[in-house]
């Protein structure tokens, strides 16, 4: 398969496993975000798919070729870290074809791929100026563009935009993900930012403990959480514990929720319901019962806390859609069979 194939990859550190039996498929030209808490192992993995670190198991392909022991600067990437190691005394043009300079490349060859470049990045025209001049968005794309110079078959980035503030953050974000769809080139992105990730990926990689969690759409991660864990690192969720009764109907807090069946088998598992998926209504009719403690109006959004069966829930919804309800008040909550997932452990 052409792209990038992690089989079975490993990292040790002594006793301690860092990485431990990643599978994972990256076909080539899309882009995958590895977005997990600290500590959880992806630039651990990152590194390995580098060459910065040997893998202490398992192999790592390269459009077909295994590339597991293959050095770093044989295996043709593009690489950018948070720290972007420029080179402060040169220019940006300088910067760009440092890469081209050092692979022998002609004066003419070099000045056209960085004018391409220079242009691919919005900062024609700035090739003479001093890299210390620039803004730190303007930097980014200048360590971006000297990573491309060489046309890079895999492009890495360990936390490229975490130096930068919020708003320039996120412009960043689309301005990364329309560059990488315009070259079509395989990109894997370290991130803890799961905004982040959304934005850009066509994969998200949940990594915790060191192994893979889920590995799919952002849509697909949201939406159908494999795991307690994803679910309740993805966004905010309500975590329900649910029972069933012999005919696998589900009950939580002891009323039914008509039309949810858990797997057969299950007595009884936890559901991930999205706050936007709670629907609260006057109580009685079969709704779950709760007494609302707390409604927090944020302008855009409106998250209603509710107290039931001793849990909280939150639901949230737009100012439109407002419920019209006051903390002390008893509602009742409606769960629709289909915005409730069903989680493994
Ligand atoms: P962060 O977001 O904080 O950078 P991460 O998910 O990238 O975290 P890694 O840097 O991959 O995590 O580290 C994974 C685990 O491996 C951590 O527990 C870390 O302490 C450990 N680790 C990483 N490098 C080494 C090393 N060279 N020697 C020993 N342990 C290491």
């Amino acid at each position: 398969m052409s792209g990038l194939v992690l089989n079975g990859v490993t990292k040790q550190f002594g006793t301690f496993t860092a990485v431990e039996n990643v599978q994972l498929s990256v076909p080539h030209g899309t882009f995958v975000c590895m977005l997990g808490p600290s500590g959880c192992g992806k630039t651990t993995l990152l590194r390995m798919i580098a060459g910065l670190d040997d893998p202490t198991g398992g192999s790592i392909l390269l459009d077909d070729e295994d590339i597991t022991k293959v050095p770093t600067h044989k295996r043709n990437l593009g690489m950018v870290f948070q720290s972007l190691a420029l080179f402060p005394h040169l220019s940006v043009g300088e910067n760009i074809a440092y890469p081209l300079r050092i692979r022998g490349k002609s004066r003419e060859e070099q000045k056209k791929r960085v004018d391409e470049l220079l242009s691919l990045i919005h900062l024609a025209g700035y090739g003479d100026r001093p890299v210390s001049k620039l803004s730190g968005g303007q930097r980014q794309r200048v360590a971006i563009a000297r990573a491309l110079a060489l046309s890079p078959k895999l492009f890495l980035l360990d936390e490229p935009l975490s130096a930068l503030d919020a708003k320039l953050r996120e412009a960043m974000q689309v301005e990364l993900r329309q560059l990488q769809q315009k070259l079509g080139i395989t990109t894997i992105v370290v991130t803890h930012d799961q905004r982040e990730a959304m934005t850009m990926a066509d994969t998200v990689v949940v990594m915790n403990g060191g192994h893979i969690r889920q590995a799919a759409s952002p849509i697909e991660i949201y939406r159908k959480p494999a795991d307690t864990f994803v679910a309740d690192f993805i966004g905010s969720t309500n975590l329900i514990e649910t029972t069933a009764d012999n005919s696998g109907l589900a009950s939580v807090f002891g009323h039914g929720v008509p039309g949810l069946v858990l797997p057969s088998g299950l007595q009884k598992a936890t559901i991930s319901v999205r706050p936007e998926d709670v629907h609260l209504t006057a109580p009685g009719n079969g709704a779950i019962t709760g007494t609302v403690t707390f409604v927090r109006d944020l302008g855009g959004t409106i998250e209603t806390f509710v107290e039931a069966g001793g849990k909280q829930i939150v639901a949230v919804s737009t100012p439109r859609a407002r419920p019209d309800v006051t903390a002390g008040q008893q509602v009742g909550i409606v769960l629709a069979p289909e915005v409730c997932v069903v989680l493994k452990q």
